[in-house]
């Protein structure tokens, strides 16, 4: 039922401009500076995945692949019970909750297409409505080779994502690090993706080190970009890249019941 749906991301401004939320079948990334809320995003989206429908969930399992191991079932289910509390009042429901999130930590990107090559099929079997790769340059800093080789290595792991997020038909989030603290200079860096060269030569605020460990094949990849950032002491996220929605942004917090708008 949800091929060529959306997974609500519950922002309803968010969820407005991507008719519905995070697209089934396409890859979506997240991506900012350190501390700004990331994996609380997708802490909030892999709850959501795995809620039942009455409380806007898609009742399904979830692949988090926590390459930095960042994930926290307590905070999940923190979040959960704060949003939900009549949900998360039935006895057994924060257990029932956390065993629908299968937590992979690979330590490389061929590890991880590996071990997802395997379990390719049951996919789809297992009601997985959501994979969560957190963080995409982490993983990529797994990989041990260099020059040529490594360009082709991660063209082929970048493809087989995308192919998979086709073939399961389930959203893919991936979450990346910039160190640019710059709201503006971050989103005009991703508007210019496919300038990058020019622009980490020019600008030295760019994150040149995301650059290097994904390229250009990356950029083309990602359908939807998410980019989170802080100015003035309040947190925006910018919907940078989007086949459906020009650019907005929403100004949102991180309370203990996750994020918010
Ligand atoms: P990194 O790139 O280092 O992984 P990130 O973007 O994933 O960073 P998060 O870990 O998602 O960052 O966000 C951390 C921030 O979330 C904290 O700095 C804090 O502001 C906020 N936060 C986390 N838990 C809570 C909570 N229980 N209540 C309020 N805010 C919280
Ligand atoms: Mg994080």
């Amino acid at each position: 039922e949800h091929m060529g749906g959306h997974l609500s991301t519950r922002l309803k401004g968010l969820d407005d401009a991507l008719c519905g939320g995070i697209p089934f079948g396409v890859l979506t990334e997240l991506v900012g500076p350190a501390g700004i809320g990331k994996t609380q995003f997708c802490l909030k989206l892999a709850l959501l995945a795995s809620l039942p429908p009455s409380c806007g969930g898609v009742d399904g399992r979830v692949i988090y692949i926590d390459v930095e191991s960042k994930f926290s079932s307590t905070r999940m289910i923190e979040i959960g019970a704060k949003s939900f509390p009549e949900v998360f009042r039935t006895k057994g429901m924060a257990q029932e909750m956390a065993g629908r999130i299968l937590v992979l930590r690979p330590t490389s990107l061929s590890e991880f297409s590996e071990s997802l090559q395997q379990i390719k099929i049951s996919l789809l079997q297992n009601q997985v409505k959501l994979l969560i790769i957190d963080s995409m340059a982490a993983l990529v800093s797994g990989e041990n080779v260099q020059g040529a080789t490594r360009q082709h290595l991660l063209g082929w792991h970048i493809s087989f994502i995308k192919s998979l997020a086709e073939f399961s038909r389930i959203p893919i989030v991936v979450t990346n690090q910039v160190r640019s603290q710059n709201h503006d200079e971050v989103c005009q860096y991703y508007f210019q993706a496919h300038r990058r060269e020019r622009i980490v030569e020019n600008h030295s605020g760019y994150d040149s080190h995301l650059v290097a460990a994904l390229g250009i094949h990356w950029a083309h990849a990602v359908t939807i970009r998410l980019v989170l950032d802080a100015k003035s002491g309040k947190r925006f996220i910018k919907l940078a890249k989007s086949p459906v929605s020009p650019p907005l942004a929403f100004p949102f917090n991180i309370t203990s019941s996750g994020i918010s708008l």
